[in-house]
């Protein structure tokens, strides 16, 4: 599902981002990408939405070289990434259910889809009920919740996290958990970038490790220390 070979990329002549980094991320993986601050997991986050390009090296995604990919394409390979963020990013105005409606609206789904999948989403996600409220009338752990509804809702091969738990609670965060647990499940790649130890050596997926750049652990069923 995800290959990087040999992957270098700097920012200038002394920030080098990430140094020959290679591994293979299999359909229906779950991965803790980890390491200190710095590290490199944000650039490897924006590389694989070709947000970023490395000036040396391959990033393949669903079966297609990235790198070489034409502007044009890169829409299309965005259907198949789902990203959640540590501040969730709503929007504001919108309610639960046109913040998830509005992924599937920007794709052209017609309204009939729209009104049977999102409820489907939120139920799934435990916000059914929660259709009409907007975002500041949602705990931290719910706004989490209609954000990973959002980067579902259609589907996508891979899920894309950055620090998704960073700003909850504890318990909260392990409720986060579980849910992407259940959807990894359900086939879909999971890709988390996070420096929660407690959370990373209480689920036991695949660790890949970054040190300034350079991948220092490649673990199954791994810890982070
Ligand atoms: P992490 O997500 O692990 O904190 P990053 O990928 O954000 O790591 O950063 C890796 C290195 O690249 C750091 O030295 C950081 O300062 C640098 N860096 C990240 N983004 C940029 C950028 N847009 N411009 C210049 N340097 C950057
Ligand atoms: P948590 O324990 O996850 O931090 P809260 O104590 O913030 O949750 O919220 C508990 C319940 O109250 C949730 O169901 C949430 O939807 C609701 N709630 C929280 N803030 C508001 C608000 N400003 N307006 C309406 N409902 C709210």
């Amino acid at each position: 599902m995800i290959r990087l070979e040999n992957v270098t990329k700097s920012y200038s002549t002394e920030v080098v981002a990430l140094r020959d980094v290679s591994f293979d991320v299999a359909k229906g993986e779950f991965v803790f990408l980890v390491g200190p601050s710095g590290s490199g997991k944000s650039t490897m986050l924006r590389l694989l939405n070709r947000q970023e390009r490395p000036e040396r090296g391959a990033v393949w995604v669903a079966g297609r070289n990235i790198i070489d990919m034409p502007p044009s394409r890169v829409p299309h390979l965005r259907r198949n990434i789902g990203n959640i963020f540590q501040d969730y990013k709503l929007l504001s105005n919108k309610t639960v259910f046109e913040n998830v409606a509005f992924a599937q609206e920007v794709i052209g789904r017609p309204k009939h889809v729209i009104r049977q999948q999102v409820p489907a989403v939120l139920d799934l996600v435990g916000l059914a009920g929660k259709e009409d409220r907007f975002p500041h009338q949602l705990s931290g752990g719910e706004q989490q919740r209609v954000s990973i509804a959002r980067a579902f809702v259609n589907r996508p091969l891979i899920l894309i996290a950055d620090e998704p738990t960073g700003n909850l609670d504890p318990g909260t965060g392990e409720g986060i958990m579980r849910l992407l647990d259940r959807i990894n499940k359900t086939g879909t790649t999971i890709v988390m970038a996070t420096h929660d130890q407690r959370i990373v050596n209480t689920m036991r997926k695949r660790v890949i490790q970054l040190d300034r750049g350079v991948v220092v652990r490649d673990q199954a069923r791994g810890v982070y220390q």
